[in-house]
């Protein structure tokens, strides 16, 4: 239930990446550059939207007795025309706020950090474009976007501001029992006519937007789908077109990522890899799932424990960091001593360091996923959140970081 029906105070603000309206006591909205919706935060709950249209509500539950935990949601279709006039509801707010002259000392413009003067024209021309971003984002955008991109499965949680450019469709091997993210849906490299295309498209549909974008990722599934003859020139005039995307930053974002499938990149000579590491392409993310052969037989995962392995190191060698994403809950309760031991293992040996990451990612189904195949992923018997939780500070403690970033991977929360 809503309860920000006043305004206290009322803060625009503008930075090279976004706008934001910050309604005290209890709302803030932000924007993208195209005025573009892209969050909501409102009494305690916030809501991210993508830019096809998909919202998640989320927020960290603190129970009296236990560890907290992340309540996530995606909005229905419904929920989703809700929150669209719920945000115009508040624009409305601001908008008689400004309107009342006893109301000026309670307002104030930050553009980049600068405190701004008050200029009531320029504030209420600033709320008509974000009222037209909410119009646009809840009428043409979504099928906009659906001419650029194929559905955008997943990303890594550290690439959800990225540009992604798909330069393959979809996953070659789309077998694994646990993944829903591209079923149903044909494998294929993109001709390099078709990406440029692609990326045309993509600059255009985000327009200002692109200045919020943080780094490129090379979609779908695996990038070393495609041959060196294509992914080595692509990601050369990818990083020569968006230079601010494809440069390493100080803050850590910036450069060229992708999956990585372990099995396509025995095909990749160590010297390419060399160019393709040279053109800014900065890390690859390996499902490496488990350590256990065996548990990744269940997973009906390609390869072994050790072809990962091999790959990792491949890439490192070539100057490229790694970001391995595991698993937590593969093999159910049966199979968790195992799960641990191994991945345990895989992890010790891999060399990783700063640079690298390591996701752990619980086994839950795909939003709109039915759950029938993580339910045979995690075999007879599921372990809880709780359990999955518990088992990765099992691995942390077995295994502490060398460098390496390491973080929570709950693919609940994506939105692009
Ligand atoms: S987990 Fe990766 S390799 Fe397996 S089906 Fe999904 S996208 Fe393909």
């Amino acid at each position: 239930m809503p309860i920000t029906d006043r305004i206290e105070t009322l803060v625009f603000g503008e930075t090279v990446a976004s706008y934001s309206l910050v309604i005290s006591p209890h709302a803030t909205l932000t924007f993208d550059r195209s005025g573009r919706p892209t969050g909501f935060y409102e009494n305690g709950l916030y809501t991210a939207r993508g830019l096809d249209g998909h919202c998640v509500e989320k927020k960290w539950v603190w129970p009296a007795a236990g560890e907290a935990r992340r309540h996530i949601r995606i909005l229905s279709k419904t929920e989703q025309y809700q929150l669209r006039y719920r945000l115009m509801d508040l624009l409305n707010l601001c908008r008689d706020h400004l309107s009342d002259e006893n109301n000026r000392p309670s307002i104030r413009r930050f553009v980049r950090g600068r405190d701004e003067e008050f200029n009531r024209d320029d504030l209420e021309a600033h709320l008509d474009f974000l009222v037209q971003g909410i119009v646009r984002a809840w009428t043409t955008d979504v099928g906009r976007f659906a001419k650029v991109w194929n559905p955008i499965g997943i990303l890594p949680p550290d690439q959800y501001l990225s540009l992604v450019v798909q330069i393959s469709e979809g996953c070659a091997w789309n077998k694994c029992s646990f993944c829903d993210f591209y079923a149903g849906r044909p494998s294929r490299v993109r001709t390099l006519d078709e990406i440029r295309r692609h990326v045309d498209n993509a600059e255009s549909f985000l327009g200002p937007a692109l200045a919020g974008r943080c780094s490129i990722f090379l979609g779908d599934a695996n990038a070393f789908q495609a041959p060196p003859s294509v992914l080595i020139p692509v990601a050369q005039e990818l990083a020569d077109r968006f230079p601010h995307l494809a440069q390493a930053q100080d803050d850590g974002v910036g450069g060229l990522y992708s999956f990585a499938d372990p099995a396509r990149l025995a095909a990749w000579s160590a010297a390419d890899l060399q160019v393709l590491a040279r053109t800014g392409y900065r890390r690859a993310y390996l499902g490496v799932e488990s350590g256990s052969d065996a548990i990744r037989r269940q997973l009906n995962k390609w390869g072994s424990a050790e072809l990962a392995a091999e790959g990792a190191l491949k890439l490192k060698g070539a100057g490229m960091a790694v970001g391995f994403i595991v698993l937590l809950g593969a093999g159910g309760r049966a199979g968790a001593d195992e799960h641990v031991r191994e991945t345990a293992a895989l992890l010790r040996n891999a060399n990783l360091g700063p640079g690298d990451m390591v996701y752990f990612s619980p086994l839950f189904s795909a939003p709109g996923a039915d759950g029938t195949r993580t339910a045979q992923a995690a075999g007879r018997e599921a372990l809880s959140e709780e359990e999955m939780a518990a088992q990765r500070r099992s691995l942390e403690a077995l295994v502490p970081p060398r460098g390496e970033r390491r973080a929570l991977y709950d693919i609940r929360e994506f939105v692009y």
